[in-house]
């Protein structure tokens, strides 16, 4: 092994590109065909055209060798569970009459039967149809999809690399089917699953594919001694197989820690690794382990995750210490494109100085042309990128955007008393019962109601100038008086505005915050058609003015009961963002948290007594490995008692998160110092009321009593049987009565009855006390 002749192979790909096209023409498509306006026939074309410009555009980068089975028409955990034929038992007659039709009902349902359940690819903001499997689960290959794409891509006259979610990644990531007992591990499947993954790699191997890779991100999580002797062993086993192409197995998102000697070891041709962010600790771990002498070592040097040009000079240098580690080292991103937009030159609102700072997914493949071209042929063959890139980093790190004084010199003021609030909980609970005089088991919502038509259409109808500013606010604020008259004769407790004004509960303070930047064709893909353009978190973060106050004062001129005022948290706020890389998140997230804590003051101010700071997000966003998870906690409860430490005590803090699962966060959701908490629990039976009171939970809580995730109508005795059971764990001085999150997803007849429902039940567990 030379490390001349390793730096001359140097060779370029990626693992993964956006689907959807550069105006979503796969979105509309898909959509198209669910109405029935798009031919079974016209999807596939679109499709496999959008798959050909994919592949031109990365071959005409000069990216070597292009990915197949990237491609999804929905979700690649769902291809998977077709490749690997674990289509549930509810969808096998759908399957069978229609494989169009039946994928589609797994993933969407229908009528009759549940999909599959969605939840979140690692700590990305992309989700994934989760697979169900059992003891009876019967594995059989289908690798049609998989051959039918190599082979598109090879009649192009590209040299192609099937890209394949590998199987312990697969089994890691599935769940027990309905009505198998929770505790089954899908991981004792693996001795059936693997002779599937042998035959579809044969399949491979026959069509021509040279190598294949395994994609095996599960393994950069915390993993047990039994889960990584199953990886050493599966690998072992599909090494050993002898018609098969070439394996690459590939992790991304975090450092493979111990599962490095596992991988290295293992018997495959080469490793796709991570070294970017905190997965730079894979160089050290390789270095430690030897290096893979022999193999092949694709390295991500570029992220895949954010949309910041690369720092050229950085990943150069990173490159060549690899060049000592492994027989051939090639260059790519550190994971799917997928999880970036398509192309920052198609923005046109963003100042040209700034959208030099910029790479997305084709921008991305650039650098990592460059850098393989760096790397093989020297860096002077790159003389003038590298000038250019030493350019735009110092124009980012010198510019008033990124560096704003006055906002760093306030957060290098912050002392700890500013991140609390003045008096204890005890001391401030008295201070609000009498200052809001509120009833036992007081009600309430979550924040938003129904996001009407007319609501969508006011917005179009302003973007599009058929009604000015005013016009616009006139709507709006005919909203509020709706939904303020609604919850007054309804009879909630604590009233709220209803969030008419807003798109989205991020989007909507970025575009009022300094810092922040919006993208026009920034999109990304969040699940199936469904794509969210996330905004970017790009400087210094200040609020210039008030964002929320008139509306929520409008509202509270409107009745003499406490409106709450409704704004997103900091975590939040970092979490469905992109966010900096030029300074740790912490540090991101007390600027927020500082612009937010102004807003909080103000509402307070403007006679709001009632503030809810909205964390969904604060779980989600938990690091991939435990032993970062401290230090994560520790700045995200501290960003959040940042933003809410500076009120009254009698001003009642509320924060709301959406799931029902949290035993793992109960300090950290202890730590927020929250006077009240809303969270999800309908669905679960008060299960979280049992949790919180188990962890000794010392604050006020609304479990939610009302599942606002379909249209169903609670009945009253069923809401008034939940708080029942909510008391059993939560005594009644510290029990609200809520819905399990907003109900902008909702009609307004539902939500009326759900509500009055609701009121009802309070009332008669009230006379019961
Ligand atoms: N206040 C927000 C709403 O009601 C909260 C949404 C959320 O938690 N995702 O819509
Ligand atoms: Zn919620």
């Amino acid at each position: 092994m030379t490390t001349k002749s390793a730096a001359a192979a140097a060779r370029t790909t990626v693992y993964g590109y956006p689907r959807q096209g550069p105006n979503r023409e796969l979105k509309k498509a898909i959509e198209g065909y669910w109405k029935g306006r798009v031919t079974a026939d016209g999807l596939r074309s679109t499709a496999a055209d959008l798959r050909r410009a994919n592949w031109r555009q990365l071959a005409e980068a000069g990216i070597d060798e292009v990915p197949t089975g990237d491609f999804s028409y929905y979700d690649h955990v769902l291809d998977t569970t077709v490749m690997v034929g674990a289509v549930p038992d509810r969808h096998r007659d759908a399957v069978a009459a229609d494989p169009i039709d039946g994928y589609f009902a797994m993933a969407r349902g229908t009528r009759d039967v549940a999909p599959l359940e969605m939840t979140k690819w690692f700590d990305t903001n992309y989700h994934y149809l989760v697979p169900e499997l059992g003891p009876e689960t019967v594995f059989a290959a289908d690798s049609a999809q998989q051959v039918a794409e190599f082979e598109e891509a090879v009649g192009l006259g590209l040299t192609a690399r099937p890209v394949l979610v590998g199987p312990l990644t697969y089994l890691l990531l599935a769940k027990p089917a309905p009505g198998v007992p929770a505790d089954f591990e899908p991981l004792t499947l693996l001795d059936r699953l693997l002779p599937v993954y042998a035959e579809v790699l044969a399949d491979l191997r026959a069509a021509g594919a040279e190598w294949v890779q395994l994609d095996e991100p599960a393994l950069v999580q915390d993993r047990t001694p039994a889960e990584l002797n199953a990886a050493a062993r599966a690998y072992r086993e599909l090494g050993a197989l002898t018609d098969r192409p070439k394996l690459l197995v590939a992790s991304y998102f975090d450092r493979l820690g111990e599962a490095l000697p596992v991988l290295a070891k293992a018997p495959v041709d080469g490793l796709a690794l991570d070294f970017t962010g905190s997965a730079a600790a894979n160089l050290e771990a390789l270095a430690a382990v030897g290096g893979l002498p022999g193999k092949r070592l694709v390295a991500g040097v570029v992220s895949g995750r954010n949309i910041w040009v690369n720092d050229l000079s950085k990943s150069l240098a990173t490159l060549g210490t690899l060049l000592g580690l492994a027989d051939r080292v090639d260059v790519s991103a550190s994971c799917s494109l997928l999880h970036v937009p398509l192309d920052a030159s198609a923005e046109r609102d963003i100042e040209p100085q700034i959208l030099r700072w910029l790479a997305f997914a084709r921008q991305k493949t650039r650098e990592v042309v460059t850098l393989a071209k760096g790397l093989a042929q020297g860096t002077d063959t790159i003389a003038a990128e590298l000038a250019a890139n030493r350019a735009d980093l110092a124009s980012r790190a010198g510019s008033p955007v990124t560096r704003n004084p006055d906002v760093r010199a306030r957060a290098a003021a912050v002392t700890g008393a500013d991140a609390r609030r003045s008096r204890p909980y005890a001391e401030r609970a008295a201070a609000q019962r009498a200052h809001l005089g509120l009833p036992l088991l007081p009600t309430t919502t979550i924040g938003s109601f129904p996001q009407t038509g007319e609501l969508r259409t006011a917005r179009a109808d302003l973007r599009a100038g058929r009604i000015d500013t005013a016009g616009y606010e006139e709507r709006i604020k005919a909203e509020i008086r709706e939904v303020i008259a609604f919850q007054e004769k309804a009879g909630l407790d604590v009233l709220v505005h209803g969030e008419a004004e807003r798109n989205d509960m991020v989007q909507y303070f970025a575009e009022q915050l300094t810092g922040y930047l919006a993208t026009q064709h920034g999109w990304v893909q969040s699940y199936g058609t469904r794509y969210v353009r996330p905004p970017i978190l790009a400087g210094d973060i200040s609020r210039p003015a008030p964002m929320t106050v008139r509306w929520t004062s409008y509202a509270q001129s409107l009745t003499s009961r406490p409106v709450k005022g409704m704004l997103t948290g900091p975590v939040t706020m970092l979490a469905w963002s992109f966010v900096r890389d030029d300074q740790p998140l912490a540090d991101t997230a007390r600027q927020v948290a500082l612009a937010l804590r102004d807003e909080v003051n103000d509402l307070e101010a403007a006679g709001t007594s009632v503030i809810q700071v909205d964390e969904p997000a604060l779980r989600e966003t938990l690091p991939l490995r435990a032993a970062d998870r401290p230090g994560y906690l520790s700045w995200a409860t501290e960003a959040f008692r940042l933003t809410t430490g500076g009120v009254r005590p009698d001003t009642q803090v509320h924060t709301h998160m959406c799931y029902a699962e949290f035993g793992d966060i109960v300090q950290a959701i202890a730590d927020l110092d929250a006077d009240v908490i809303s969270l999800e629990a309908a669905r679960s039976h008060m299960q979280v009321a049992r949790e919180l009171a188990a962890h000794g939970y010392p604050r006020e809580a609304g479990p939610g009593v009302y599942d606002i995730h379909s249209p169903r109508v609670p009945g009253g005795e069923e809401v008034a049987e939940l708080l029942r059971t909510g008391l059993k764990a939560i005594p009644a001085e510290r029990l609200w009565v809520n819905p399990d999150c907003g109900l902008k997803t909702r009609g307004w007849p539902e939500t009326r009855a759900s509500l009055e429902n609701l009121v009802a039940a309070a009332r008669k567990v009230r006379g019961e006390l």
